[in-house]
């Protein structure tokens, strides 16, 4: 029988990548809304939409998002929208009788010293990267809602954790992005401009796990196809969140050189040590999603490649 599919937070990264994968899919009816038309942050018009809709299954894909800078730059922002957001989309679709519901969250949920490879219990063991803290509370908030509703209610709601995700429809504002996009412009622009010198913030150490947003759709409709035993044998009874990952990483050093390959900039890369380097490495450790049989597809040269010739096409539609 067809599914009614909501993909909350369709026109971001995620959410598109999530309508490309679930169009695909046989039985399945995608619902979207933009954000005229109904207001996640408004809990009135979120409740009035899910009791006209009749739902199946939602995918959570709506957040506030921005890279280092706009984190630290606008951190009411971050945790009031997002703790709206998910308590709204939550609440409304338990209360509209929703079956199974993912929600996408984030790897800065993990406290700033955790042992790399992250694993799951990691979660609230200490402190939090300062940077993004108030956006990682919200997102730790949201898995806490689900494993509640689940606990409280028997529904089957769960959670997804990504590293750094990157890949098309991505923000790519020079300031308020994340590394990557905002690392292609400007790489991009200097290969345009025939500039001699590209500038890449922070000291060039920190490490980073990359995972393209194709496959972390595909990770995503992954988890919501696993049987409920299967995720709570994963989630160690607790029905909590996965992470997902390619479990590699690397410096922002060689991301920047890896970026001036793909991009073709043959100029020299500076590093600006006054901007922040976040917190020294984040890993995700994997091994449970790889274990239930699901593995990222994309190498980062592979998923760099990809997205540049998103890039190269849509330069006049980029966020
Ligand atoms: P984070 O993973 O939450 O720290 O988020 P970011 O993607 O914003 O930053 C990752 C790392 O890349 C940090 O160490 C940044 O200092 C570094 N970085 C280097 N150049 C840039 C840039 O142009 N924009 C951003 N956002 N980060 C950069």
């Amino acid at each position: 029988m067809t599914k009614r599919v909501y993909v909350a937070g369709h026109k971001g990264m995620v959410g598109s990548a999530l309508v490309r994968n679930l169009t695909t899919q046989p039985d399945v009816e995608i619902i979207s809304r933009t954000r005229s038309e109904v207001d996640l942050t408004d809990q009135s018009a979120v409740r009035s939409f899910f009791s006209k809709e009749k739902i199946d299954h939602v995918y959570h894909a709506a957040a506030k998002v921005g890279g280092i800078y706009a984190n630290n730059t606008y951190p009411a922002d971050f945790i009031y929208e997002n703790l709206m957001v998910e308590c709204n989309v939550l609440q409304a679709a338990f209360e509209a009788g929703v079956e199974k519901l993912v929600l996408l969250g984030s790897s800065c949920i993990y406290p700033k010293f955790a042992p790399q490879p992250i694993p799951e219990s990691a979660l609230l063991t200490s402190e939090l990267e300062p940077t993004n803290e108030p956006y990682a509370i919200a997102k730790i908030a949201g898995i806490k809602l689900c494993e509640s509703y689940n606990r409280q209610h028997g529904v089957d709601y769960r959670s997804v954790m990504p590293t750094n995700l990157y890949g098309p429809n991505d923000n790519f504002h020079p300031m308020n992005s994340h590394v990557i996009p905002a690392m292609m412009l400007r790489f991009h622009k200097a290969k345009l401009d025939d500039a001699r010198q590209v500038v890449v913030w922070g000291s060039g150490k920190p490490m980073r796990e990359f995972l393209h947003v194709d496959d972390m759709a595909a990770a995503t409709l992954f988890v919501m196809g696993l049987s409920r035993s299967a995720y709570q044998q994963a989630t160690e009874e607790r029905l909590s969140h996965l992470n997902i990952g390619t479990g590699e990483d690397c410096t922002i050093r060689e991301l920047a050189y890896t970026m001036a390959e793909v991009v073709g900039f043959e100029g020299e890369i500076v590093f600006d040590s006054s901007k922040p380097d976040g917190t020294p490495r984040k890993l995700l450790d994997v091994s449970k999603i790889n274990s239930l049989g699901w593995q990222a597809s994309y190498s980062l040269v592979e998923g760099l490649s990809h997205t540049y010739g998103w890039l190269s096409k849509n330069e006049q539609i980029l966020r």
